[in-house]
């Protein structure tokens, strides 16, 4: 639990909040391996400025202006209450999606017109690309609560162009000519945004597929993927992994996925992503990370739900199950496929003269590391 302590251990007679000191014990006692200054690479969602509409749900973000590494991916954690709709509505990223709880109605329409809905339950994805226009509708009895992933860091979910929004800034005689309608039938349009708001509940899905597909079809990808049902990559008592990317969910052109679960003591090994920044999202448990920035320097922080993480491309790191529980998180990148680059891996594949002569460690030891990637230890 406690890498290389500090002996004595520092002590802290003066201000403190203790809950925060608690939760954070490697920013107070870091492990004597850290060294140096590494930029921040943690928000908390809980502390977030939440935008709540009483009785129908909320939704929160963090942002590059949260996170200011967090150049790539801006994420959203929203909740909606049963029946209760996020207003039709698009932007100008790709937005993906994993189910925290419950289960959503989703639509969307393609540029030819191809429609799209389906049902979405814990462990499924959703994937719109730029400027694809959709919805979400919550429709089980608790509600659902969701993450969402969009493929630019500065992107803020409170600036989306919103179906009602946009009619109530279009001349009502410019509606009455686009639809042939009168102009008095928009007088009924709401003025103010309703981004998230209650509904009755939907009918069965098959009846709203009917009512929505036309001569064009379906869409040719899904939009949606079951992660969690899909077979996993790897499955044995350190854990599993599960990864979704455009090679098996081919909607999801820009984003790359992989879903880890660790077992008490478990740790995913020591790696790095040759291809993109990795933006994080714990699920459940207790973790911790240190990142190593090259130069000398490397930090420690500790990780919690509903904590967000972000390593930039290529910075090797690792992730401890520090709990007595699963161990569950997110690992997301803004690309088309998921990569990972293993030091086990790496040095497998070297001649172990070579190694030692690095590392000063015993050949026989280096030549029974196994070939294939751990990534979740011990295996
Ligand atoms: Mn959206
Ligand atoms: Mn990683």
């Amino acid at each position: 639990m406690k890498p290389n302590p500090h002996e004595p251990p520092p002590t802290d007679p003066g201000p403190e909040n203790p809950e925060l000191q608690r939760q954070n014990p490697t920013s107070f006692a870091p492990p004597r391996s850290d060294k140096g200054s590494v930029k921040n690479f943690r928000y908390p969602f809980s502390f977030s400025h939440n935008r709540v509409t009483p009785g129908a749900g909320w939704a929160r973000e963090v942002t590059v202006r949260d996170l200011p590494i967090a150049t790539d991916i801006a994420g959203v954690n929203m909740r909606l209450e049963k029946g209760a709709i996020r207003e039709l509505h698009w932007h100008i990223p790709a937005e993906w999606a994993y189910m925290l709880t419950g289960r959503a109605r989703i639509t969307g329409v393609d540029f030819e017109g191809k429609a799209f809905v389906d049902d979405v339950g814990v462990g499924d994805l959703w994937y719109f690309a730029s400027g694809i226009p959709h919805s979400i509708q919550a429709i089980s009895d608790d509600g659902c609560e969701f993450l969402l992933a969009f493929d630019d860091g500065e992107f803020s979910e409170f600036d989306t162009f919103l179906i009602a929004d946009w009619m109530a800034r279009t001349p009502p005689e410019v509606l009455a000519k686009n639809f042939g309608w009168p102009s008095n039938v928009f007088d009924a349009v709401p003025r103010e945004q309703l981004y998230i708001f209650n509904a009755p509940m939907p009918g069965s899905l098959a009846e709203d597929r009917k009512r929505a597909i036309g001569p064009e079809g379906q869409v040719p990808n899904p939009f949606s993927h079951r992660l969690l049902a899909q077979p996993p990559r790897r499955r044995d008592k350190s854990g599993e992994v599960h990864v979704a990317d455009s090679s098996n969910f081919k909607a999801s052109l820009t984003i790359a996925v992989a879903h880890v679960c660790v077992r008490p003591g478990g740790l995913r090994e020591l790696h790095w992503h040759p291809n993109a920044d990795e933006w994080q999202y714990y699920i459940a448990g207790e973790a911790r990370m240190t990142v190593f920035e090259g130069g000398s320097k490397a930090r420690t922080i500790d990780f919690h739900p509903g904590d967000v993480g972000y390593i930039k491309k290529a910075l090797p790191h690792y992730i401890e199950n520090t709990g007595q529980t699963d161990l569950e998180f997110l690992e997301i990148f803004k690309s088309d496929r998921y990569q990972d680059i293993s030091l086990s891996q790496w040095i497998s594949h070297l001649p172990s003269e070579l190694v030692e002569a690095h590392l000063h460690i015993d050949r026989k030891l280096i030549e029974s590391v196994p070939k294939q990637k751990q990534v979740i230890v011990p295996s």
